[in-house]
């Protein structure tokens, strides 16, 4: 009782708090990233921008327009349509609209998807001046943003 007391008063608990902080501030622990000169990497399992992959032999889209990753998805952030195609009989994915701005990256709609046409890549620059521009379409999916280069 009188030990808490004395530590109150004293402010203990602040001093010991400020002996962390200070030990941990030496020069040697600090490190500066030099974004956007040099771009930093990213871990492994990083789940950043969404990505519509290509078949990379034919290009053609890997898309099967099932919907699974719409229905996967807790935020109910994607939109997608779909057509047949008259000859092959197969479902095709006609648009797809994805709002970057309430994805929480969580990947279920990565896992959902049977032909690993949805991916969510390690690209982490997300930023737009626009709500708007969060909104991406089938074209920005399947081609990726492009955010600028810098060099030092
Ligand atoms: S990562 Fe999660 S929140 Fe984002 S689109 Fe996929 S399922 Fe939805
Ligand atoms: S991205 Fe995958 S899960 Fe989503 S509609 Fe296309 S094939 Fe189905």
């Amino acid at each position: 009782m009188i030990r808490a007391f004395l530590k109150r008063v004293f402010l203990v608990d602040l001093f010991e708090g400020l002996r962390v902080t200070f030990r941990n501030q030496k020069p040697k622990y600090i490190y500066t990233e030099q974004y956007p000169a040099q771009r930093p990497k990213v871990a492994e399992r990083y789940r950043g921008a969404p990505r519509l992959n290509l078949n990379p032999e034919t290009g053609e889209p890997l898309c099967i327009g099932c919907n699974l990753c719409a229905l996967a998805c807790p935020e109910s952030l994607i939109v997608m349509t779909s057509i047949r195609d008259e000859k092959t009989k197969r479902k095709t994915m006609n648009t797809f609209l994805f709002d970057t701005s309430r994805c929480m990256f969580c990947g279920l709609c990565e896992e959902a998807c049977p032909s690993d046409a949805l991916e969510l890549t390690q690209d982490f620059e997300l930023a737009t001046y626009t709500r708007e521009g969060q909104i991406w379409d089938r074209k920005m999916m399947e081609e990726g943003p492009k955010p600028t280069r810098y060099k030092c």
